[in-house]
């Protein structure tokens, strides 16, 4: 499996012009096999998104890669995922940043990533169920928070719960979905597209 993740790194993602380098070692470390269910670990490390059971993905590593390095991690973060899914993503983030803040609205999801993660080790990381519309206020504000689901529109409660010189990396949009990054300076958001992308749509839990 070693050998897989790293044909893995090189070949799908360091060729597509992912080079920072704690990512694509994170890349390296995390067994993402170990987040797969049963019949498709075989192909953790293939080049394209699989079913984590509830109707839901876990992304390309490609794309877990892209938008992690996006988020410009040195060390010192506090993050905020919405959409835990597996735990995969959390189990990256954990390696790169100072503590790791996830929330899944689907509570067995939730309840198995949880289960997971501290089997695995990662200590760093608190995982809630709950609606991500509305953040973890609690915790906030965030150095960096990213979307693994996709919603219409980024909710401003979101961006609100951005910390200043804070980095937002989420899918936008139904059908077609852009990439895209906003950071905040003082108060101005920033926002641009990085490509265009396939994401599970975000949930509206409460209203
Ligand atoms: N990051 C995950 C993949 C996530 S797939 C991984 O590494 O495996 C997107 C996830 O977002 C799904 O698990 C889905 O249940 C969750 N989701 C959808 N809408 C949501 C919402 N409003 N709040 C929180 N999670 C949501």
């Amino acid at each position: 499996m070693e050998r897989l993740r790293e044909l893995m790194v090189k070949n799908q993602i360091e060729a597509r012009g992912v080079s920072d380098l704690r990512v694509l070692e994170a890349m390296r470390k995390v067994e993402r096999h170990k987040f797969i269910p049963g019949h498709h670990v075989a192909s953790a490390y293939e080049d394209h998104p699989l079913p984590i059971g509830h109707g839901q993905t876990i992304s390309q590593p490609y794309i877990v890669a892209l938008m992690t390095e996006l988020c410009e991690l040195k060390g010192n973060e506090k993050v905020l995922e919405i959409g835990t899914g597996s735990g995969y993503q959390a189990a990256i983030f954990s390696l790169l940043a100072k503590q790791v803040y996830s929330i899944e609205i689907v509570d067995p999801l939730a309840k198995s990533a949880r289960q997971k993660l501290k089997e695995l080790g990662y200590h760093n990381i608190e995982i809630r169920t709950g609606d991500g519309y509305l953040g973890w206020p609690e915790k906030a504000p965030f150095d960096v928070i990213m979307l693994t689901a996709s919603p219409p529109k980024i909710p401003q409660t979101l961006i609100d719960q951005l910390a200043d010189g804070g980095i937002l990396v989420a899918p936008e949009g139904d059908f077609t979905q852009e990439l895209i990054k906003i950071t905040k300076n003082k108060g101005t958001i920033t926002k641009k597209t990085v490509t265009y992308v396939r994401f599970v749509p975000m949930i509206r839990g409460s209203e």
